[in-house]
C-alpha cells in the first residue's frame, strides 16, 4: 500500500437477511433475489396489477444473500479496510437499513459465537493479531464508544449518563467531541470489556431497548497508533482510525398527527439520517458547492468520512419479504448513490493529536528521573563503600542494574541505621538527653530512607505500568497461531480477491457486450437483420421502460419527502406564529427589545444564548468589581474598612445597622368549635354510619339517593364512601334541601357540598 493521495469510491455493499421465523409462517413472498456473481440485486414488484412491471436491478461492489457468513463478509469487505486503518488511514463502516433487517447483527453479530461474530469483534482479533505479528513497531490501542439520539450525544463509557456532550472544532485536527473518554486497551479482552460496558449502558438510558436502538445512531471509534523507525532514523507515528457505525433504522418516522414537543421529537430522531441523505445527494451531485455537513451532529462527526481523508464501507441491509418492498427499495437507491461518494484517504503520518508520542516522552521522563536517584544512590553507596574516595564514572550506567541489586542496597543501608540505633543504645556513657537526640535523628534517617525507597518504587511502577500499554509484536500478546493458520488466513484473503476481481470483470464484459455487439455483427440478409434489429431494439425499449419506471419511482419518494418537509414547516410556522402573537400581545416592547438586545448566536455551540443583564450597557467597569470591595457587598475605602475595625460605628457599617426582634403580628383566627348536633340526629347519624361494609351500592335508585342524608343511606341503596369530611350531618338538618329523598325528581348535575349556606 502506498502513500496514495488519489480519490477513491465510497464502497457499497448489500446484504439481504434471511426470512425469519414471523415471515416465513405468514408466508410472504421473497421479492429480493441476489446475484452474488454479478453484484447485482434484482427487487420484483409483488403487486399482481403490476406483474408486467420489469424487475428492478441494482448492482453494487459486492452483494451478499441470506447464506452469507460474517466471516465472508469480513475477509472479503472489511479486512482490507481494517487493514488500511492499521496501515495509517482513517476507515468507517456504515451499516444502513430499515430496523431488524440485520445492521447490528452485521456490526456486532452474536457476541460468543464465533461464526456468527459482527465486524466489531473481528476487527478486534485482527487488530491484535496483526500487532502480535509486527516487528519493529510500537502500538498503541483505545477505544471510544458513543451514542447520537435525538442529536445528543452521549458517551456510552461514561459514569454519568447523563451528561451531554459537545461538539468542538480544531483547526489542525477537525472535528472531534470534547471530553469524550477512551480507553487504552491492552489486549481482545479489554477491549471486548470496553464495548460491553458501553453496550450495558446504551440499553440502560432507555425503557424500550429496540425503540431505542432504532432510533440512535451507535458509533464505536478504534484509533491505532503505531510509531516505527522510518528511513530518516527518526520515529515516526502513523494514526488510523476505525469508526464503526450502526445508524438508526432508515424507516420514515410517521410524523402525521404530532404536535408540540413530539412534532420536535419527530423531526430531530432522523435528522442525522436525512442530513446524511443530503450530504450524499450534495456530494455526489457535483454541481453543488456547498455541502450541508454542519445540519446535524452525525454528519459533522463523521465529515471525514463523506468525501474526505478517509475509506469508507456502507453496508446496506435489507429484508427479503414482499411487505418490505418500498423500504427496501429506499435503501437501495439511497446506496446507490453512496456509490459515487469519492473519498481522498492519505495516511495520517506525526498528526499533532497523537497520544504515543507523549507517551513515549513521559516514559523517557520518568525513566530519566529514575536514572537520575539509582545514580545518586549509588554513588552514595559506592561512596560508602570505597571511604571517601573519588569515583562516580561507571554511574550512568544505572539503568541496568537489576533488582536483586537494588533490593540489596536498601537492605544494606537499613541494616546500617539499625546497627547505629543499637550501638547508642547500648552506649552507656552517653547522658540520656543526648541518646533520646541521636535515636531521633536516627530514626528520622530511617523513616527518609525508606520514602525515597518508596518513592523509587512508585516511579518505577509508574514506569512499567505506561510501558505495558504500548505494545510491541510477539511480546505482550502471545502469538497463538502458527504458521499453518497464518497461511490459511493468506489463502482466504487471496480468494476474497479473486472473486471480487472475477466479480469486476463480468460486470465489465456484461456491460461491454450490449456496446459491442451491433458492431460485430454482419448480417447476411436483408430479413436476419430486420430480426435482430426488433430483437435489440426490444432490449432498448424493455431498458427505456426500466428507467422510466425508474424516474417515475423517483419521483414520487420525492413527492413524498416534499409533503413530509412541507407538513414539518406548516407545523413549525404556526408554532412560530403562535409565539409571536404572545410576544406581541403580552410582552411588552420595551422588555422585548431588552431581550432582543442581549440575544446572540454562539458559533461553538450553535444555539442562540442571552448575554448576563448589566444595567449600563457600555460601562465595562460596571461588569467587574471594584478591588476595594473583595469580600464586601459594596466598594469601602480603607479608611471605612480600618473604621468598621476599631470601633463600631454606624457610620462605616455597610449593612445591618439595626438588629430587631421580629414582630409576630397578631391573631385573627378562633380555634375549630364542632358544632352541637340534637341527639336524635346523631343516633341517627350513627346508626346509618355503623354498618358501612355491608352496603351494596344499586344503581337504579340512585337518582333518588343521590344525597347522602342518613335517612336514604339507611335505606341501604346508596352509601357515600367514608370520606374525610367531618361528620357533621349539616346536610342532614335541612330536610328541604333539594336533593333529600322528599324530592326523587331533583336535578343530576352537581351539587355544591352544602359548606356555603343556600
Ligand atoms: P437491526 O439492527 O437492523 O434493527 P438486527 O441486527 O437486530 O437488525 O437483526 C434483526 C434480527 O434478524 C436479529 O434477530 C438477527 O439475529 C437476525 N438477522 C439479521 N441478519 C441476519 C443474517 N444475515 N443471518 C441470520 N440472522 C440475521
Ligand atoms: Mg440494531
Amino acid at each position: 500500500m502506498s502513500k496514495n493521495k488519489s480519490s477513491e469510491s465510497v464502497k457499497v455493499v448489500v446484504r439481504c437477511r434471511p426470512m425469519n421465523e414471523k415471515e416465513r409462517a405468514a408466508k410472504f413472498e421473497r421479492v429480493v433475489s441476489v446475484d452474488v456473481k454479478l453484484g447485482q440485486i434484482i427487487v420484483r414488484n409483488p403487486r399482481e396489477a403490476s406483474a408486467s412491471e420489469l424487475p428492478k436491478i441494482f448492482t453494487f461492489d459486492s452483494v451478499y444473500d441470506w447464506n452469507s457468513k460474517q466471516i465472508d463478509l469480513y475477509d472479503e469487505t472489511f479486512r482490507p479496510l481494517v487493514d488500511s486503518v492499521l496501515f495509517g488511514f482513517n476507515g468507517t463502516i456504515f451499516a444502513y437499513g430499515q430496523t431488524g433487517t440485520g445492521k447490528t447483527y452485521t456490526m456486532e453479530g452474536v457476541r460468543n459465537d464465533p461464526e456468527r461474530r459482527g465486524v466489531i469483534p473481528n476487527s478486534f482479533e485482527h487488530i491484535f493479531t496483526h500487532i502480535s505479528r509486527s516487528q519493529n513497531q510500537q502500538y498503541l490501542v483505545r477505544a471510544s464508544y458513543l451514542e447520537i439520539y435525538q442529536e445528543e450525544i452521549r458517551d456510552l463509557l461514561s459514569k454519568d449518563q447523563v451528561r451531554r456532550l459537545e461538539l468542538r472544532e480544531k483547526p489542525d485536527t477537525g472535528v472531534y467531541v470534547k471530553d469524550l473518554l477512551s480507553f487504552v486497551t491492552k489486549s481482545v479482552q479489554e477491549i471486548e470489556r470496553v464495548m460491553n460496558v458501553g453496550n450495558q449502558n446504551r440499553s440502560v438510558g432507555s425503557t424500550n431497548m429496540n425503540e431505542h436502538s432504532s432510533r440512535s445512531h451507535a458509533i464505536f471509534v478504534i484509533t491505532v497508533e503505531c510509531s516505527e523507525l522510518g528511513v530518516d532514523g527518526e520515529n515516526h507515528i502513523r494514526v488510523g482510525k476505525l469508526n464503526l457505525v450502526d445508524l438508526a433504522g432508515s424507516e420514515r418516522q410517521t410524523k402525521t398527527g404530532a404536535k408540540g414537543e413530539r412534532l420536535k421529537e419527530a423531526t430531530k430522531i432522523n435528522l442525522s439520517l436525512s442530513a446524511l441523505g443530503n450530504v450524499i445527494s450534495a456530494l455526489v451531485d457535483g454541481r453543488s458547492s456547498h455541502i450541508p455537513y454542519r445540519d446535524s451532529k452525525l454528519t459533522r462527526l463523521l465529515q471525514d468520512s463523506l468525501g474526505g481523508n478517509a475509506r469508507t464501507v456502507m453496508v446496506a441491509n435489507i429484508g427479503p419479504a414482499s411487505y418490505n418492498v418500498e423500504e427496501t427499495l429506499t435503501t437501495l437507491r439511497y446506496s446507490n448513490r453512496a456509490k459515487n461518494i469519492k473519498n481522498k484517504p492519505r495516511i495520517n503520518e506525526d498528526p499533532k493529536d497523537a497520544l504515543l508520542r507523549g507517551f513515549q516522552e513521559e516514559i523517557a521522563r520518568l525513566k530519566e528521573q529514575l536514572q537520575k536517584r539509582s545514580g545518586k544512590k549509588k554513588r552514595r553507596g559506592q561512596r560508602r563503600r570505597a571511604g571517601e574516595g573519588s569515583d562516580s564514572d561507571d554511574v550512568e550506567e544505572g539503568e541496568t542494574e537489576d533488582d536483586d541489586e537494588d533490593g540489596d542496597y536498601w537492605r544494606e543501608q537499613q541494616e546500617k541505621l539499625e546497627g547505629e540505633r543499637k550501638a547508642i543504645m547500648d552506649d552507656h556513657s552517653l547522658v540520656a538527653e543526648e541518646r533520646v537526640r541521636l535515636l531521633k535523628e536516627k530514626e528520622k534517617k530511617m523513616e527518609d530512607l525508606r520514602r525515597e525507597r518508596e518513592a523509587g518504587e512508585m516511579l518505577a511502577a509508574k514506569v512499567k505500568a505506561m510501558e505495558s500499554k504500548l505494545l510491541v509484536g510477539g511480546k505482550n500478546i502471545v502469538d497463538h497461531t502458527n504458521e499453518q493458520q497464518r497461511m490459511l488466513e493468506l489463502k482466504r484473503q487471496e480468494i476474497a480477491e479473486q472473486k471480487r476481481r472475477e466479480r469486476e470483470m463480468q460486470q465489465q464484459v456484461e456491460s461491454r457486450d450490449e456496446e459491442t455487439l451491433e458492431l460485430k455483427e454482419t448480417y447476411s440478409s436483408l430479413q436476419q437483420e430486420v430480426d435482430i434489429k426488433t430483437k435489440k431494439l426490444k432490449k432498448l425499449f424493455a431498458k427505456l421502460q426500466a428507467v422510466k419506471a425508474e424516474i417515475h419511482d423517483i419521483q414520487e419518494a420525492h413527492i413524498n419527502d416534499r409533503q413530509d418537509l412541507e407538513q414539518t414547516q406548516n407545523e413549525l410556522t404556526r408554532d412560530l406564529k403562535l409565539k409571536h402573537l404572545i410576544i406581541e400581545n403580552f410582552i411588552p416592547l420595551e422588555e422585548k427589545n431588552k431581550i432582543v438586545n442581549r440575544a446572540y448566536f454562539d458559533d461553538e455551540d450553535e444555539y442562540w444564548k442571552m448575554k448576563p443583564i448589566t444595567r449600563i450597557e457600555d460601562d465595562h467597569q460596571m461588569m467587574t468589581r471594584p478591588l476595594s470591595a473583595v469580600g464586601y457587598r459594596r466598594p469601602l475605602s480603607h479608611h471605612a474598612r480600618m473604621a468598621m475595625m476599631m470601633r463600631p460605628d454606624m457610620r462605616y457599617k455597610a449593612e445591618n445597622i439595626i438588629m430587631l426582634d421580629m414582630d409576630l403580628p397578631a391573631r385573627t383566627t378562633k380555634e375549630y368549635q364542632e358544632p352541637v348536633i340534637a341527639p336524635k340526629v346523631a343516633a341517627a347519624l350513627e346508626d346509618a354510619l355503623r354498618d358501612e361494609d355491608e352496603i351494596q351500592v344499586d344503581a337504579s335508585g340512585f337518582h333518588s339517593s343521590l344525597g347522602p342524608s342518613p335517612s336514604a343511606s339507611a335505606s341501604g341503596s346508596l352509601k357515600k364512601p367514608k370520606s374525610g369530611r367531618p361528620r357533621t350531618g349539616k346536610k342532614s338538618s335541612t330536610p328541604t334541601s333539594p336533593f333529600s329523598p322528599a324530592s326523587p325528581g331533583s336535578p343530576l348535575y352537581p351539587q355544591s357540598r352544602g359548606l356555603v349556606p343556600k
